[in-house]
């Protein structure tokens, strides 16, 4: 297939690897940071790990969506299904993240409550349209690369006049995680996490184009690639991080170039212009309140808007207290440091948002046999 073979083809990544080796200067260290879930899944999946000399360390970031999204966000959308007897669309990973309790939309699905799984946003759309006499309400998550299709939805149900619909809306932006890691005691005292660099996402660098990391090299020194999700694109990443490093260099690099252009996606930036605006802060799993990294519905779309229409209770619900998934999501500390993983914690019965998407960093090294 044009795109995927290419990128996966083996005696290529062996070539790549050994250059890597070559290149590698054994007195130092390199840590990078995939941001994006994407490049976790990928990492593990095709075995990254093992063709990189010991002093490369990839660190995995808080870019999986599902992973991010706090215990509070997941109660109000249990909330939304139970109390307020909507017909709650939720994207199939998110039913199985345990809120409060360990209690899911899943759960709450086999209690009784009206909770469909869907495909995408447009779904939920039409299953307002096929039942005007509930209201249905769409869980949103997700980065730069889902938003413009739940705006385009929001506008869809403007033109049309549906008055049962609504979105309950958890985007969240990627430069601002960004920088909270960067300016984290753990990563900018070069103490706990030696971040070297990061590999950029590569759905949302479509979405946003290359030109925001600007700021993280400049400001920060800390060298960029934007990388696709195929293990050559990895590989090649991390080849091009370790020749900045070695240069002194502190560039934003683009290896994604069949995909990514310096000002992204024009049109779907202007899509998103129109509906959303930035929340002053939005919290994360294991980032804390976040300034201005979540975004709302603006004023004149606001009777799409489920916080709005619906009154929800705010929850004071924590992790599980031995889950590890906020250290994990700053890069602190990985899956082998929580003593729940494979043990209380599998993909079959999550305990933490991290081991329930295949993008999560638990359900990575559970799928791909880094638990021994
Ligand atoms: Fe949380 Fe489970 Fe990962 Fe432990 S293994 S950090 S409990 S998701």
């Amino acid at each position: 297939m044009k795109y995927v073979d290419e990128y996966r083809d083996g005696k290529t990544a062996r070539h790549i690897a050994a250059k890597i080796r070559a290149e590698v200067e054994p007195d130092r260290s390199y840590a990078f940071m995939e941001f994006c879930g994407g490049h976790t899944h990928a990492i593990f999946r095709y075995g990254i790990p093992d063709l990189l000399p010991d002093n490369v360390r990839m660190i995995h970031g808080p870019g999986c969506p599902v992973c991010v999204l706090p215990v509070p966000r997941i109660d109000a959308a249990i909330e939304l299904a139970v109390d307020h007897d909507v017909i709650l669309c939720s994207y199939g990973d998110m039913m199985r993240v345990p809120g409060s309790n360990r209690r899911s939309l899943l759960k709450a699905k086999a209690d009784g409550a009206d909770i469909r799984m869907v495909y995408s946003c447009a779904d939920a759309l039409a299953i307002a349209r096929d039942n005007p006499q509930r209201q249905v309400v769409f869980f949103a998550i997700g980065f730069e690369t889902t938003t413009p299709p739940t705006a385009l939805v929001i506008q869809q149900a403007k033109k049309l006049g549906i008055a049962n619909f609504s979105v309950f809306c958890n985007h969240v932006l990627t430069p601002s995680a960004i920088s909270t890691i960067l300016e984290s005691p753990e990563v900018r005292d070069m103490g706990v996490v030696p971040l070297n660099g990061f590999i950029g996402p590569a759905h949302v660098s479509t979405v946003i184009g290359s030109q925001p990391y600007e700021y993280f090299a400049e400001e920060y020194q800390k060298p960029v690639v934007i990388a696709g999700f195929e293990p050559l694109d990895v590989l090649q990443a991390i080849l091009m991080l370790i020749r900045q490093v070695n240069e002194g260099r502190a560039e934003v690099e683009n290896e994604f170039v069949r995909a990514v252009t310096e000002h992204g996606n024009m049109k779907a930036k202007a899509l998103v212009a129109e509906i959303f605006e930035m929340r002053p802060e939005f919290e994360w799993r294991g980032l804390g309140l976040v300034p201005y990294s979540g975004l709302r519905i603006k004023a004149p779309y606001a009777e799409f808007d489920a916080e709005k229409r619906f009154a929800l209770a705010p929850s004071l619900g924590r992790d599980h207290k031995a889950c590890e998934c906020p250290a994990i999501l700053r890069g602190v500390k990985t899956p082998k440091d929580c003593k729940l993983f494979g043990k209380g914690c599998t993909p079959e019965n999550p305990v933490g948002s991290c081991m329930v998407s295949s993008e999560g960093a638990c359900a990575a090294y559970y799928s791909y046999g880094r638990h021994q």
